[in-house]
Protein backbone atom coordinates (compact mmCIF):
# COMPACT_ATOMS: atom_id res chain seq x y z
CA UNK A 1 0.00 0.00 0.00
CA UNK A 2 0.94 3.49 -0.42
CA UNK A 3 0.68 5.55 3.10
CA UNK A 4 1.39 8.67 3.96
CA UNK A 5 1.96 10.33 7.62
CA UNK A 6 1.05 13.36 8.04
CA UNK A 7 3.76 15.29 10.41
CA UNK A 8 5.37 18.11 11.04
CA UNK A 9 8.72 15.82 11.67
CA UNK A 10 10.06 12.83 10.20
CA UNK A 11 12.45 12.90 12.76
CA UNK A 12 10.02 12.67 15.43
CA UNK A 13 10.14 9.25 17.67
CA UNK A 14 6.42 7.88 16.89
CA UNK A 15 6.52 9.57 12.99
CA UNK A 16 10.12 7.58 12.57
CA UNK A 17 8.70 4.12 13.89
CA UNK A 18 5.44 4.49 12.11
CA UNK A 19 7.87 4.69 8.64
CA UNK A 20 9.79 1.68 9.93
CA UNK A 21 7.14 -0.59 10.73
CA UNK A 22 5.55 0.24 7.31
CA UNK A 23 8.34 -0.77 5.71
CA UNK A 24 9.21 -3.70 7.35
CA UNK A 25 5.80 -4.76 6.15
CA UNK A 26 6.26 -3.46 2.25
CA UNK A 27 4.63 -0.47 2.07
CA UNK A 28 5.52 2.67 0.64
CA UNK A 29 5.71 5.15 2.98
CA UNK A 30 6.51 8.45 3.17
CA UNK A 31 5.97 11.72 5.34
CA UNK A 32 4.56 14.90 4.68
CA UNK A 33 4.19 17.99 6.26
CA UNK A 34 0.44 18.65 6.55
CA UNK A 35 1.10 22.17 7.25
CA UNK A 36 2.92 22.24 3.47
CA UNK A 37 0.18 20.63 2.05
CA UNK A 38 -2.19 22.79 -0.21
CA UNK A 39 -5.66 21.54 -1.48
CA UNK A 40 -7.98 22.11 -4.19
CA UNK A 41 -11.34 22.52 -2.48
CA UNK A 42 -14.00 23.20 -4.62
CA UNK A 43 -13.81 21.37 -8.19
CA UNK A 44 -15.38 17.92 -8.47
CA UNK A 45 -12.23 16.07 -8.05
CA UNK A 46 -10.61 17.16 -4.62
CA UNK A 47 -7.20 17.45 -4.42
CA UNK A 48 -3.88 17.28 -2.11
CA UNK A 49 -0.89 18.86 -3.14
CA UNK A 50 2.53 18.87 -1.81
CA UNK A 51 5.13 20.66 -3.57
CA UNK A 52 3.69 20.48 -6.63
CA UNK A 53 2.80 17.01 -6.84
CA UNK A 54 -0.92 15.52 -6.37
CA UNK A 55 -0.90 13.12 -3.33
CA UNK A 56 -2.95 9.77 -3.91
CA UNK A 57 -1.99 7.42 -1.16
CA UNK A 58 -4.26 4.65 -0.44
CA UNK A 59 -4.01 5.74 3.72
CA UNK A 60 -2.96 8.33 5.73
CA UNK A 61 -1.91 8.18 9.72
CA UNK A 62 -2.34 11.57 10.86
CA UNK A 63 -0.17 12.94 13.52
CA UNK A 64 -1.33 16.18 13.64
CA UNK A 65 -0.34 18.71 16.83
CA UNK A 66 -1.58 20.09 19.35
CA UNK A 67 -1.26 23.68 17.69
CA UNK A 68 -1.97 23.02 14.32
CA UNK A 69 -5.22 21.10 14.51
CA UNK A 70 -7.55 23.57 12.49
CA UNK A 71 -5.53 23.46 9.60
CA UNK A 72 -4.30 19.83 10.14
CA UNK A 73 -7.45 18.53 10.00
CA UNK A 74 -8.48 20.37 7.34
CA UNK A 75 -5.68 18.60 5.06
CA UNK A 76 -7.31 15.18 6.35
CA UNK A 77 -10.56 15.78 5.85
CA UNK A 78 -9.67 16.35 2.13
CA UNK A 79 -8.29 13.03 1.91
CA UNK A 80 -11.83 11.87 3.48
CA UNK A 81 -13.02 13.82 0.42
CA UNK A 82 -11.02 11.78 -1.89
CA UNK A 83 -12.12 8.46 -0.61
CA UNK A 84 -8.13 7.88 1.46
CA UNK A 85 -8.68 6.00 4.24
CA UNK A 86 -7.52 7.32 6.95
CA UNK A 87 -6.33 5.81 10.68
CA UNK A 88 -8.18 8.68 12.76
CA UNK A 89 -11.07 10.65 10.88
CA UNK A 90 -11.00 14.20 10.56
CA UNK A 91 -13.94 14.97 13.31
CA UNK A 92 -12.58 12.30 15.56
CA UNK A 93 -9.61 14.30 15.80
CA UNK A 94 -11.36 17.88 16.41
CA UNK A 95 -13.19 16.45 18.81
CA UNK A 96 -10.81 15.00 21.37
CA UNK A 97 -8.98 18.27 21.00
CA UNK A 98 -12.03 19.79 22.64
CA UNK A 99 -11.86 19.06 26.64
CA UNK A 100 -14.95 20.29 27.15
CA UNK A 101 -16.95 18.11 24.41
CA UNK A 102 -14.98 15.53 24.67
CA UNK A 103 -16.18 15.20 28.60
CA UNK A 104 -19.83 15.77 27.89
CA UNK A 105 -19.62 12.81 25.26
CA UNK A 106 -18.20 10.68 27.50
CA UNK A 107 -20.29 11.51 30.26
CA UNK A 108 -23.44 11.26 28.01
CA UNK A 109 -22.40 7.40 26.84
CA UNK A 110 -21.88 6.41 30.76
CA UNK A 111 -17.87 6.28 30.69
CA UNK A 112 -16.27 7.51 34.21
CA UNK A 113 -15.27 10.53 35.02
CA UNK A 114 -14.06 12.36 37.83
CA UNK A 115 -16.82 14.25 38.87
CA UNK A 116 -16.39 17.68 37.14
CA UNK A 117 -17.82 21.11 36.50
CA UNK A 118 -17.26 23.73 33.84
CA UNK A 119 -16.87 27.25 33.69
CA UNK A 120 -15.80 30.46 31.94
CA UNK A 121 -16.66 33.38 34.17
CA UNK A 122 -19.21 32.41 37.02
CA UNK A 123 -19.46 34.84 39.71
CA UNK A 124 -20.61 31.54 41.78
CA UNK A 125 -17.73 30.34 42.97
CA UNK A 126 -18.13 28.12 46.07
CA UNK A 127 -21.54 26.64 43.63
CA UNK A 128 -18.99 25.47 41.22
CA UNK A 129 -16.33 24.60 43.80
CA UNK A 130 -19.70 22.57 45.58
CA UNK A 131 -20.26 20.81 42.58
CA UNK A 132 -16.47 19.27 42.04
CA UNK A 133 -17.49 18.04 45.47
CA UNK A 134 -15.85 20.92 47.88
CA UNK A 135 -12.09 21.22 48.44
CA UNK A 136 -9.71 19.60 47.90
CA UNK A 137 -10.38 20.02 44.33
CA UNK A 138 -8.23 20.93 40.95
CA UNK A 139 -8.90 23.24 38.61
CA UNK A 140 -7.42 23.44 35.26
CA UNK A 141 -7.36 25.81 32.17
CA UNK A 142 -8.77 24.25 28.88
CA UNK A 143 -6.40 25.20 27.16
CA UNK A 144 -3.27 23.56 28.85
CA UNK A 145 -1.15 20.19 27.85
CA UNK A 146 1.38 18.30 29.36
CA UNK A 147 -0.29 19.38 32.94
CA UNK A 148 0.26 23.30 32.71
CA UNK A 149 -2.62 25.06 33.99
CA UNK A 150 -3.17 21.87 35.98
CA UNK A 151 -3.54 23.08 40.04
CA UNK A 152 -3.95 21.12 42.96
CA UNK A 153 -6.34 23.66 45.64
CA UNK A 154 -6.36 21.75 49.12
CA UNK A 155 -7.93 24.66 50.47
CA UNK A 156 -11.34 25.88 49.60
CA UNK A 157 -9.72 29.71 49.76
CA UNK A 158 -7.25 28.51 47.61
CA UNK A 159 -9.68 26.96 45.22
CA UNK A 160 -11.45 29.98 45.35
CA UNK A 161 -8.44 32.10 44.83
CA UNK A 162 -7.19 30.11 41.22
CA UNK A 163 -10.87 30.17 39.96
CA UNK A 164 -10.82 33.89 40.41
CA UNK A 165 -7.64 34.35 39.19
CA UNK A 166 -8.24 32.32 35.92
CA UNK A 167 -11.83 33.94 35.41
CA UNK A 168 -9.74 37.23 34.96
CA UNK A 169 -7.94 35.73 32.34
CA UNK A 170 -11.05 35.33 30.52
CA UNK A 171 -10.52 31.34 30.13
CA UNK A 172 -12.40 28.11 29.83
CA UNK A 173 -11.82 26.33 33.66
CA UNK A 174 -12.41 22.72 34.56
CA UNK A 175 -13.28 22.39 38.41
CA UNK A 176 -12.73 19.07 39.20
CA UNK A 177 -12.85 16.56 41.97
CA UNK A 178 -9.52 15.47 42.88
CA UNK A 179 -8.25 11.83 42.96
CA UNK A 180 -6.42 11.42 45.74
CA UNK A 181 -6.38 7.83 45.88
CA UNK A 182 -4.80 7.30 42.65
CA UNK A 183 -1.60 8.39 44.07
CA UNK A 184 -0.09 10.25 41.63
CA UNK A 185 -0.33 8.04 38.91
CA UNK A 186 -2.55 7.20 35.86
CA UNK A 187 -2.84 4.47 33.60
CA UNK A 188 -1.75 5.29 29.66
CA UNK A 189 -3.68 2.53 27.42
CA UNK A 190 -3.62 2.36 23.51
CA UNK A 191 -6.23 1.22 21.88
CA UNK A 192 -6.31 0.05 18.27
CA UNK A 193 -9.16 -0.81 16.68
CA UNK A 194 -11.51 -2.33 19.38
CA UNK A 195 -8.56 -3.58 21.49
CA UNK A 196 -6.06 -2.48 24.18
CA UNK A 197 -2.81 -3.28 23.15
CA UNK A 198 -0.45 -1.90 25.37
CA UNK A 199 -0.82 -0.12 29.25
CA UNK A 200 1.87 1.89 31.11
CA UNK A 201 1.43 3.56 34.46
CA UNK A 202 2.81 6.85 34.79
CA UNK A 203 3.96 7.84 38.14
CA UNK A 204 4.60 11.36 39.19
CA UNK A 205 7.38 12.29 40.85
CA UNK A 206 8.07 12.92 44.66
CA UNK A 207 6.04 15.93 45.71
CA UNK A 208 4.16 15.90 42.24
CA UNK A 209 0.33 15.03 41.68
CA UNK A 210 0.92 15.47 38.18
CA UNK A 211 1.82 12.10 36.31
CA UNK A 212 2.54 13.56 32.77
CA UNK A 213 6.08 12.26 31.93
CA UNK A 214 7.20 15.91 30.69
CA UNK A 215 6.37 16.96 34.76
CA UNK A 216 9.51 14.49 35.78
CA UNK A 217 6.69 11.28 35.69
CA UNK A 218 8.68 8.04 35.20
CA UNK A 219 6.67 4.86 33.42
CA UNK A 220 6.74 1.36 33.80
CA UNK A 221 4.10 -1.11 32.29
CA UNK A 222 1.21 -2.73 34.08
CA UNK A 223 -2.06 -5.29 34.46
CA UNK A 224 -5.11 -3.39 34.10
CA UNK A 225 -8.49 -4.46 35.23
CA UNK A 226 -10.99 -5.66 32.96
CA UNK A 227 -13.65 -2.90 34.26
CA UNK A 228 -10.35 -0.76 33.14
CA UNK A 229 -9.98 -2.54 29.83
CA UNK A 230 -14.16 -1.67 29.06
CA UNK A 231 -13.78 1.66 30.52
CA UNK A 232 -10.42 2.73 27.47
CA UNK A 233 -12.31 0.73 24.63
CA UNK A 234 -15.47 2.60 25.18
CA UNK A 235 -13.69 5.56 25.43
CA UNK A 236 -11.48 5.36 22.44
CA UNK A 237 -15.26 4.64 20.89
CA UNK A 238 -17.38 7.41 22.04
CA UNK A 239 -14.07 9.54 20.32
CA UNK A 240 -14.50 7.73 17.68
CA UNK A 241 -10.83 6.98 17.32
CA UNK A 242 -9.46 3.98 15.81
CA UNK A 243 -5.94 4.86 17.52
CA UNK A 244 -6.13 6.36 20.81
CA UNK A 245 -4.41 7.04 24.10
CA UNK A 246 -6.68 7.03 26.87
CA UNK A 247 -5.61 8.17 30.06
CA UNK A 248 -7.32 6.87 33.46
CA UNK A 249 -6.97 7.26 37.09
CA UNK A 250 -8.04 4.33 39.70
CA UNK A 251 -10.53 6.16 41.76
CA UNK A 252 -12.77 4.64 44.79
CA UNK A 253 -15.60 4.76 42.54
CA UNK A 254 -13.94 3.07 39.67
CA UNK A 255 -11.59 3.86 36.55
CA UNK A 256 -12.24 7.44 35.26
CA UNK A 257 -10.94 8.43 32.17
CA UNK A 258 -9.07 12.14 32.18
CA UNK A 259 -7.80 12.50 28.53
CA UNK A 260 -8.36 11.12 25.18
CA UNK A 261 -5.57 11.60 22.63
CA UNK A 262 -6.02 11.61 18.99
CA UNK A 263 -1.89 11.04 18.52
CA UNK A 264 -0.40 9.42 21.30
CA UNK A 265 3.39 9.30 21.53
CA UNK A 266 4.86 5.83 21.26
CA UNK A 267 8.25 6.31 22.68
CA UNK A 268 7.08 6.12 26.41
CA UNK A 269 5.00 3.40 26.08
CA UNK A 270 7.05 1.23 23.45
CA UNK A 271 9.85 1.75 25.80
CA UNK A 272 8.20 1.16 28.71
CA UNK A 273 6.13 -2.24 27.34
CA UNK A 274 8.28 -3.49 24.53
CA UNK A 275 5.05 -3.55 22.78
CA UNK A 276 5.41 -2.83 18.82
CA UNK A 277 2.73 -0.18 18.84
CA UNK A 278 3.78 0.95 15.05
CA UNK A 279 3.31 -2.09 13.88
CA UNK A 280 -0.08 -2.85 15.16
CA UNK A 281 -1.10 0.44 13.53
CA UNK A 282 0.21 -0.55 10.51
CA UNK A 283 -1.29 -4.04 10.97
CA UNK A 284 -4.96 -1.85 11.62
CA UNK A 285 -4.38 -0.13 8.45
CA UNK A 286 -3.83 -3.57 6.54
CA UNK A 287 -7.18 -4.84 7.89
CA UNK A 288 -9.19 -1.85 7.38
CA UNK A 289 -8.52 0.20 4.53
CA UNK A 290 -10.33 -0.36 1.27
CA UNK A 291 -8.40 1.76 -1.10
CA UNK A 292 -10.85 4.41 -2.98
CA UNK A 293 -13.66 3.19 -0.89
CA UNK A 294 -13.57 5.26 2.46
CA UNK A 295 -16.75 5.16 4.32
CA UNK A 296 -16.86 8.78 5.49
CA UNK A 297 -16.20 11.39 2.60
CA UNK A 298 -15.41 13.80 5.54
CA UNK A 299 -19.14 14.55 6.54
P1 LIG B 1 -2.91 17.65 30.60
O1 LIG B 1 -3.96 17.44 29.56
O2 LIG B 1 -2.29 18.99 30.59
O3 LIG B 1 -1.94 16.51 30.69
P2 LIG B 1 -4.45 16.50 32.69
O4 LIG B 1 -5.83 16.98 32.94
O5 LIG B 1 -4.29 15.20 31.98
O6 LIG B 1 -3.68 17.67 31.96
O7 LIG B 1 -3.69 16.43 34.07
C1 LIG B 1 -2.32 16.13 34.18
C2 LIG B 1 -2.08 15.10 35.27
O8 LIG B 1 -2.50 15.60 36.54
C3 LIG B 1 -2.87 13.81 35.07
O9 LIG B 1 -2.19 12.91 34.24
C4 LIG B 1 -3.01 13.30 36.49
O10 LIG B 1 -1.85 12.60 36.88
C5 LIG B 1 -3.10 14.57 37.30
N1 LIG B 1 -4.52 14.93 37.54
C6 LIG B 1 -5.29 15.69 36.73
N2 LIG B 1 -6.54 15.80 37.20
C7 LIG B 1 -6.58 15.10 38.35
C8 LIG B 1 -7.60 14.84 39.32
N3 LIG B 1 -8.85 15.34 39.17
N4 LIG B 1 -7.27 14.08 40.37
C9 LIG B 1 -6.02 13.58 40.51
N5 LIG B 1 -5.01 13.80 39.65
C10 LIG B 1 -5.28 14.54 38.58
N1 LIG C 1 -23.03 13.41 16.56
C1 LIG C 1 -21.86 14.19 16.73
C2 LIG C 1 -20.86 14.00 15.62
O1 LIG C 1 -20.58 12.88 15.22
C3 LIG C 1 -21.15 13.79 17.98
C4 LIG C 1 -21.08 14.93 18.89
C5 LIG C 1 -19.82 15.67 18.78
O2 LIG C 1 -18.78 15.15 18.34
O3 LIG C 1 -19.88 16.84 19.18
O4 LIG C 1 -20.34 14.99 15.16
Amino acid sequence: MDIVILSRKASLYSTRRLREAAVERGHDVRVVDYLRCYMDITSHRPRVLYQGEELVPDAIIPRIGASYTFYGTAVVRQFEMMGVFTVNESQAINRSRDKLRSTQLLARDGVGLPVTGFAHSTKDIDGLISIAGGSPCVVKLIEGTQGVGVILAETKKAAQAVIEAFRGLDANILVQEFIKEAGGSDIRCIVVGNRVIATMKRQAAPGEFRSNLHRGGYADKIKITPEERTTAKRAAKTMGLNVAGVDILRSNHGPVVMEVNSSPGLEGIEGATEVDVAGKVIEFIEQHAKPGRQRDKGK
